[in-house]
């Protein structure tokens, strides 16, 4: 790996606690492979559970120091620890694009997305203000401040792995609370590269602090952080299975949660939609990083009256994503992330083809091997098949016809899932309807690509708590202090 980046000293296979690179107590590693090429391509350090209390130990100390700093001393650090972040966007990049997959463009974009929460949230460090209520009660005055919630977890995922940890760690630190990460297993290589650009961006020992470890030590080290009484704040994202174990973990010691969990979202193509539109906004929403993302669409219902001109369109775009090695160049979609992904997508394809739905295109392994799949469409899809309520986390794209807005939106609405969900329409009158209809956290109407750092990330339902990004993403990490003074 070091010989394909310009800085070889991005790749690192230590954790890092109280800014210092360290082995785990067992002296015992983890690999952590490409899954374009199955090689292994770095032996990643694999910490215990008795490692990981170091970690929230470092961060406990830190803490005194960090919050007390003031907003605007830390809006500093923060924004030097972003401009190095793009200074070197083509190393993360890479590193990404080793370790999970996703094109060298995708790549890319997230660094420079993942890189854009530490500028707004250094920003934002200066803007944290608490209320002067009127009083009611002459004699008193009353005032609410904003503090630090304190020491925080983080444990993020594999498909996102700048981004979903930038999301995190940057509005915290900005509050002025220190953090212990816990990357996913897959991909530890691009959080620990973070964190030697925030050694050299100044930011003080103890404030981030990365813990690695393969799955099985995960899930040991989750059960420290959730049963420390230190921290008192746990974001995660992942499935919505990991996240109920994390949330039952945490009740003991009742800690603020953040969870952003899976999702299952609905994409409606209306018949006044603009259909060359829908088609570009289909391909990426559902295509992105090989279909895996939480805000993937995972049904696609689209007017009878337009049913047959879509598809032909969508089956057109379909057959011309390029599948390959990320590294390379006009590659638009990489392999799975391992095995176990590979075996959902064939299940859910068996399934639905077994209960009578039609295969538009794709629907089979890719001759490139590995875990690469054809993007595939299916139609003719019903609610009784797997891939309309389980997540597929694949590029197979199911479509299901429908004839009226109410039946659409209780279609879309039938989910135990509500995080992102899209549509495409021209009529101002139904466009505000179904948006207020909809049970999602987000809502894309006419676009198949929402996030980014200004606007509130998260879901309803069993998708999750909290938001992610914008001025709502900072509360999470602040606790009010009400304070009643007698003149
Ligand atoms: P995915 O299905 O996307 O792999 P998971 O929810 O399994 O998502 O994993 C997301 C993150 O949660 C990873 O960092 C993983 O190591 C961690 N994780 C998985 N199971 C547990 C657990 N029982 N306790 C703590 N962390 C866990």
């Amino acid at each position: 790996i070091r010989n394909r980046l310009k800085d070889p000293s991005l790749f690192k296979e230590q954790a890092f606690v109280n800014n210092e690179w360290v082995k785990s107590s067992a002296d015992t590693s983890f690999p952590v492979n490409n899954p374009a090429t199955g090689e292994i391509i770095a032996q990643v350090t694999n910490l215990s559970a008795a490692d990981a209390e170091k970690a929230i130990s470092a961060a406990d100390q830190a803490l005194p120091k960090w919050k007390t700093m003031t907003g605007k001393e830390r809006a500093g650090l923060m924004r030097k620890w972003f401009d190095l972040i793009l200074q070197n966007k083509e190393d993360l990049a890479i590193l990404m694009t080793l370790e999970q997959g996703k094109p060298l463009t995708e790549s890319t974009g997230e660094v420079v997305y993942g890189a854009s929460f530490i500028e707004w949230y250094a920003e934002e460090a200066k803007r944290v203000s608490g209320t002067i209520p009127t009083t009611i009660w002459g004699d008193k005055r009353f005032m609410v401040l904003k503090q630090p919630v304190g020491v925080c977890v983080a444990i993020t995922p594999w498909n996102f792995p700048n981004a979903m940890i930038t999301r995190k760690i940057a509005p915290a630190m900005a509050a002025g609370c220190t953090i212990v990460i816990k990357p996913a297993e897959q991909t530890p290589l691009s959080a620990l590269a973070l964190a030697e650009l925030a050694v050299r961006a100044g930011i003080p020992k103890g404030v981030i602090n990365i813990v690695t470890a393969d799955a099985d030590q995960s899930i040991a080290i989750g059960k420290v952080l959730c049963a420390s009484p230190t921290v008192r704040h746990l974001s995660f994202t992942g499935s919505t299975e990991v996240g109920r174990i994390l949330m039952a973990q945490c009740a003991p010691t009742v800690k603020k949660l953040g969870l952003e969990l899976g999702g299952h979202a609905p994409f409606i193509v209306f018949d006044d939609a603009d259909v060359d539109a829908a088609v570009a906004g289909a391909i990426a929403s559902k295509y992105r990083n090989s279909g895996q993302t939480c805000v993937c669409a995972n049904r696609i219902y689209v007017h009878q009256k337009i049913h047959d001109v879509f598809v032909e369109k969508f089956a057109k775009a379909v057959q011309a994503i390029k599948v390959g090695n990320g590294m390379e160049a006009g590659i638009s979609q990489g392999p799975l992330i391992d095995q176990a992904a590979f075996e959902k997508v064939e299940r859910h394809i068996a399934d639905a083809l077994s209960k009578g739905a039609k295969l538009v295109t794709g629907g089979k392994p890719s001759p490139l091997g590995g875990t690469y799949y054809e993007p595939t469409i299916l139609d003719n899809v019903s609610n009784d098949m797997l891939i309309t309520y389980e997540e597929t986390f694949g590029p197979v794209a199911p479509i299901i016809s429908f004839e009226s807005d109410e039946e659409v939106v209780k279609l879309a609405n039938n989910s135990q899932y509500g995080l992102a969900s899209y549509f495409y329409s021209r009529d101002i009158g139904r466009i505000w309807k179904v948006a207020e209809a909809l049970e999602y956290g987000m809502v894309g109407v006419n676009s198949g690509i929402i996030a980014n750092e200004v606007v509130p990330f998260g879901g309803v339902k069993q998708s999750g708590l909290g938001r992610e990004g914008s001025v709502f993403g900072m509360d999470e990490y602040l606790e009010l202090k009400y304070v009643c003074i007698t003149l």
